[in-house]
Formats: C-alpha cells, structure tokens, sequence
C-alpha cells in the first residue's frame, strides 16, 4: 500500500471514530438514597449541599463519558464523589451497625460481558465501590464478604483506612434513636417483620448508586451503601446482591436500586425491571413503575435508577422523595429530591 493510501484510510477511520462517537448516545443518572424525604425535614443549606454534591457526582460522571470513556469509569468516578460526601449513606457517610461499627456493602456490573464484582460487610476499604470493581477485574469470584474481602483489598492495595474513619456524630446519635425506637416497638410487638416496617424510614435509607451507558454502547451499573443503621448479625442488604441491588446486561438495561433491602432481595428488583424490558419488551419506564409498585403492595419502600442503550433514563420510586440526577441522551439534566419535581 502506498503512503497516500494508507494516510487517507487512516483519515477515514478517525472520522468515522469521530462521528461514531459523535452520534452515539450517552448517559447518566445518579441516586442518593430514597425515603421520607420532605421540604420540611430539609433545611434550605442541607438541600442545597445535597443539589451541589448530586450534580458533582453527576458531572463527573458525565465527563468520562463525553470522552469516550467507559460507562464503568464513569459510574465508578460518580460513586467515588459520593462515598466522599457524608450527606449519603455510603463511605464517610455510612450508618452504623449495632456494636457502633461500620460494615459497608458495595457491587457492580458491566451489560456487555454481565461480569460483575461485589464485597459485603467490609470495613476498612476507602472506598469499597472500588473494592466491587477490583473483585471484578482481579478476582474469579463474584462476591467476598468480611474479613475475606478485607484481605483481599488490602492484598491488592486499594487504600486501607481505620473504621472509625467512617464516624460521623449525626450517624452516632441516628443510631442511639434507631436502639431506642426498635426497643419501644420490640415491646410492643414479637413480629420482625412489622417492627422492621414500623421503623423510621431513616434507619433504612441512604444508598448511593448510578448507571451509565457509553459511547460503545455499553451499559453498567453499581451501588454502595453502609446498609441499615442498627443493623447486627452481619446483616447484608440488597446493594451487593447482583440482581437485587444493581444488575446491567446490554439486551435490557442498567439498574441500581435503594430501599428497604431485605423486599429488593426477595423481589429480585433490579433483574426483575430488566427482564420485563427484554422479555415483555416494556420500556424502561414501565418496566420500572410495575416493579416498584408491586413492591409497595408488600410493604417495600425505595425506589431505582435505570437506564438503557437508547440513553433513555427512568427513576422510580415510591417514597415521598429520592435523591437523583440525571443527564440522558438529548442532554437534558435533573438534580431532584422531593417527588413532585420534574
Ligand atoms: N438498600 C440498602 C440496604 O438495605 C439501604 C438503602 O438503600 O439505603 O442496605
């Protein structure tokens, strides 16, 4: 081949990478934790700060994506902004278990491959969505747990901090409120089930989560959480349990969900929403409506953000607020928290 030849076919495929990536779709949403979340319960600053951190999280996110990054970068660098922040219940925001500690829980799956990575109850990773990530590349496991998944990070130097670096006095003092008020129902009533839903939804909620889909046309998912304050027994909720928590598969859509834990495993949420979309051809958004409205019909509160190929976005929920943002294809963006905003 001559030189000519060679520069013009070198020519053409930059341009046609370049308009590739110009006409593909990209997306982001982002989520913060769902429940009674109210313009009274909200003082003007702490709204504010919750708006500002939402749409960080959100734009860096965002930016790998206009780069023609990886939707796992950019659903990994979101989280990471978030797991910084203790306004969210993830990182140096998360709840304490019952012995005053913290055990955080994390996961994350890629649509192309459906490769995913998960770690529960660990308690020394900065950030354990890392930990997810490297479970994921550096493992041939899918989930660790405990003191396992500890040593792993650690084994493959991920940065290492003391738990109490993940103290915060307001979480402290929730978690005195949380012993006292599960006390004063437990002598009320025998059934767990009740007291659990009897319980403020504050002791329930915070999660972290987001989805993206790149301009290779690839979706991912991932979500973090310090789970339920007062929580005991190793008690592990549905933010690393793929398909619970967080699922994405190419065929349907990205999930990542945040709620009363304990009903998204038992209604297998997130995979639930993609199955609707690939095997009953729902959209996103009906798909996600039928499940968390049959999940409330039970007593599960919380809600979802989803995504799909076209780089449409759909967050559900159904609790008074969630903590969102979104940019979707046409570049349209959201920072929201009560319900009735659109
Ligand atoms: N889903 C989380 C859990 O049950 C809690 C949350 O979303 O805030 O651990």
């Amino acid at each position: 081949m001559n030189k000519k030849i060679v520069l013009s076919s070198v020519l053409c495929s930059l341009l046609a990478a370049t308009s590739y990536a110009d006409s593909n779709p990209i997306a982001i949403a982002i989520h913060g934790g769902a429940g009674v979340i109210t313009r009274d319960a909200l003082d003007e600053d702490k709204e504010r700060a919750i708006r500002e951190t939402l749409e960080f999280a959100l734009r860096s996110g965002y930016a790998v994506l206009e780069q023609g990054g990886s939707s796992e970068q950019a659903i990994i660098n979101a989280i990471i902004a978030l797991e910084s922040s203790p306004l969210f219940n993830a990182g140096v925001g998360a709840v304490y278990t019952h012995d005053a500690t913290h055990e955080l829980d994390a996961s994350i799956m890629l649509g192309h491959n459906r490769q995913a990575g998960a770690v529960s109850g660990i308690q020394f990773t900065e950030h354990p969505i890392l930990a997810a990530q490297a479970v994921l590349h550096q493992s041939v496991h899918v989930m660790l747990s405990g003191d396992g998944a500890d040593e792993f990070s650690r084994s493959i130097g991920l940065p290492q901090v003391e738990n109490s670096f993940f103290n915060t006095p307001f979480r402290r003092e929730q978690l005195d409120r949380a012993k006292q008020q599960t006390s004063e129902l437990k002598a009320i009533s025998n059934d767990h089930e009740q007291i659990a839903l009897l319980l403020d939804d504050e002791f329930k909620f915070g999660t972290v989560g987001a989805v993206a889909l790149d301009q290779s046309g690839n979706l991912a998912a991932g979500t973090s959480t310090g789970g339920m304050t007062n929580k005991r027994f190793g008690r592990v909720g549905d933010a690393p349990i793929i398909g619970a928590g967080t699922f994405a598969d190419n065929d349907s859509c990205a999930v990542s969900a945040t709620g009363h834990g304990e009903y998204f495993i038992r209604y297998n949420v997130a995979s639930d929403i993609c199955a609707r979309v690939e095997y009953l051809g729902e959209s996103i958004e009906i798909a996600g409506q039928q499940v968390i409205s049959k999940l409330l019909e039970v007593g599960g509160t919380g809600g979802v953000i989803i995504t799909n190929r076209d780089g449409a976005i759909s967050m559900p929920f159904n609790t008074e607020g969630m903590y969102r943002a979104s940019i979707d294809a046409s570049g349209k963006v959201t920072v929201q928290i009560f319900s009735d905003e659109d």
